[in-house]
């Protein structure tokens, strides 16, 4: 019951949490080295997602200081915050036997970390911390959420609900995320397909201490389309669904016309001609969209750039 683990954490313009975040996980990883609960390997590893501001000097400073306990990954440039946490985690994995994912922000409620690591040693390859309740989100955060896992298993993505990035995995189950190629990574996704014997940590999220959110809701809704494109191919179905009903729709209204014509009620309908070309124009234009989100992620998958680029990776044996 001495293994390793390494806490993996993102970092994009933390400077004003990283002082109270490093000292508290500091506290709490020292603490299980002291009890024997994990190794003396074990590390803290801040990933600097490209900052602009002094987090990378902090983290140098962190790791110069007590490289027993701080190890530090710089990435190249800005790669998002599931680029980052993937190249924390394939970093990590050479030295670890096993990796929890949290914030730099502390929101996942750190004193969790010990139930992970007894389901760790209980037998469990995956961990996953869920939120007990979003009592603190505001209302708009909490249904948007709530709609879009709604949305996701409709389209017939598998995800553990109220479960964010928090979450353990043992050496084994990197290895296995690794053998996932795809470049855009979605995890929350990926990860359950894995498999493996799983089980799940509830705790109770707070709020951001200091600094603000880095994830604006541009990049909130990039993520979810992302969420959708990357696993569900449903809405290019439902695309053609709906243009064999448009179809339909329109081989009975030109039956309708014929006879009406041959009636003689031939009113012109200047209403509803205007009408139905910019309803059809509106949904032509709303499906190319949709399809060219496709094409696009194809045109991404195929180049096949790299995830991230490590500028420097500070890390003592
Ligand atoms: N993050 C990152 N790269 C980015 C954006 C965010 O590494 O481009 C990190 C950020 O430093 C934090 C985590 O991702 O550790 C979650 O971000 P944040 O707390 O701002 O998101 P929220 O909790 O508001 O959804
Ligand atoms: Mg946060």
């Amino acid at each position: 019951m001495n293994e390793t683990l390494y806490l993996v954490i993102p970092c994009y313009n933390e400077q004003e949490v990283l002082p109270e975040t490093s000292r508290r996980l500091a506290a709490k990883l020292g603490g299980m080295m002291d009890k024997g609960v994990v190794s003396e390997n074990s590390r803290v590893l801040f990933v600097d997602d490209g900052s602009r501001d002094t987090t990378w000097a902090i983290i140098a400073d962190l790791h110069k200081k007590q490289p027993h306990l701080f190890s530090g990954l710089k990435l190249a440039h800005n790669r998002g915050h599931q680029n980052a946490l993937v190249a924390g985690l394939t970093m990590a994995k050479d030295y670890c036997d096993m990796a929890i994912s949290l914030d730099a922000d502390l929101q996942d409620d750190v004193d969790a970390i010990d139930k992970f690591v007894s389901e760790y040693y209980g037998g469990c390859d995956i961990v996953y911390g869920v939120r007990s309740s979003r009592a603190k989100d505001t209302v708009f955060k909490r249904s948007t959420a709530l709609g879009y896992y709604k949305f996701l298993k409709l389209m017939g993505v598998e995800i553990v609900e109220n479960h964010a990035d928090y979450r353990l995995m043992s050496r084994r189950a990197l290895e296995a995320l690794m053998q996932y190629d795809e470049v855009n990574l979605f995890l929350r996704g990926i990860v359950p397909l894995i498999g493996f014997r799983t089980s799940i940590v509830t705790y109770e999220r707070s709020e951001r201490f200091a600094g603000e959110s880095k994830y604006p809701l541009k990049k909130m809704l990039a993520f979810a389309i992302d969420g959708i494109t990357s696993f569900s191919v449903k809405p290019i179905r439902f695309i053609t669904a709906l243009g064999m009903l448009i179809f339909a729709g329109s081989v009975i209204a030109l039956l309708t016309l014929l006879l009406l014509k041959l009636f003689g009620y031939t009113v012109t309908g200047w209403t509803t001609l205007m009408g139905s070309i910019w309803a059809i124009g509106g949904i032509q234009l709303l499906c190319l969209g949709v399809i060219g989100e496709y094409i696009g992620k194809i045109y991404i998958e195929v180049k096949h750039r790299p995830r991230f680029l490590v500028d420097r990776f500070l890390n003592q044996k």
